[in-house]
């Protein structure tokens, strides 16, 4: 059977999420949750969103890293911009991650174990022999092992990279506390190829997903953002990409993640149909 619990892709305060409100509305148990602002991540503020969560009965499965001044403006920008690969912010956005990890300690009593840090860590340099590749493997090994102390994981979203520098990355981290949170939708966004060839490719080292869609550019790919669609509408193959987690043996949640927050209620409306969707494919998969 599969049986992987729904998820939503949530915000507080900051990111593309659906607000809590709308994640109750739609009976969804599971939510990651991208990063409050820093003013937000307060002892206090953690207890009152603990207690919130604990009364809807939501469980969080991921905490995802986010900073002031990423912006995903076009491929460019993002990789400008995003994650702990540019160097100017870095020192800053690692110490920023300590305290976003010990903010989702806080929450323990509804998080998943082992809790999840996710993050768009951003473009890691494809050159393996370069300073700048060995750089940001040793920041990750760094953060990997700060997490290791609050029993969390790193999860690293799929999309910036080929699936094989991604995981011959993992691999030079070396670290047992590294997996992936995979993202179809996002391979076709920045044109990278066949998102189900990358699915198999990536299988073991899958502990998150997100249900999300996309169609090509029309222009460059790698240059030209694609569009991110409903999920079951675009060029993922939602059927087959549920199949391919069922057969090797994913049990995690499948997280929608619709990035539609100005249009609140257009991005509720296509939320509930993703449910739907998902909903029958998993019967239909049995
Ligand atoms: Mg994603």
């Amino acid at each position: 059977m599969m049986n992987n619990p729904i998820g939503v892709f949530a915000s507080i305060d900051a990111g593309y999420g659906v607000p809590l409100e709308v994640v109750k509305e739609l009976g969804i148990k599971t939510i990651q949750l991208h990063t409050p602002t820093k003013a937000s991540r307060t002892d206090e503020n953690a207890q009152a969103f603990l207690k919130k969560l604990q009364e809807y009965g939501i469980t969080v499965t991921t905490v995802f890293l986010g900073f002031d001044g990423e912006t995903y403006e076009s491929i460019a920008r993002t990789a400008e911009t995003v994650g702990l690969v540019p160097e100017k912010t870095r020192a800053a956005r690692l110490a920023e991650s300590y305290e976003i990890a010990d903010f989702a300690a806080k929450l323990g009593p509804v998080m998943s174990k082992p809790a999840a840090i996710g993050s768009h860590i951003g473009f890691v340099p494809h050159d393996r022999t370069s300073p700048e590749y060995k750089s940001i493997v040793e920041t990750t090994q760094t953060l990997c092992d700060y997490l290791a102390k609050n029993n969390q994981t790193l999860h690293l979203e799929t999309g910036q990279e080929p699936v094989d520098l991604l995981m011959a990355f993992m691999d030079d981290v070396a670290r047992p506390n590294i997996f992936i949170n995979f993202d179809p939708a996002n391979l076709i966004l920045y044109g990278i190829g066949d998102p189900l060839g990358a699915l198999r490719a990536v299988a073991s080292r899958i502990r998150g997903v997100h249900c999300k869609d996309a169609t090509a550019t029309t222009g460059t790919p790698g240059v030209d953002w694609g569009c991110e669609v409903p999920f079951g509408t675009g060029e993922v193959g939602a059927e087959q990409f549920l199949r391919i987690l069922h057969e090797i043996g994913y049990t995690g949640p499948l997280t929608i993640e619709r990035e539609l927050s100005s249009e609140p209620a257009r991005q509720k409306a296509e939320i509930s149909q993703a449910v739907r969707l998902i909903e029958e494919l998993k019967a239909k998969i049995g």
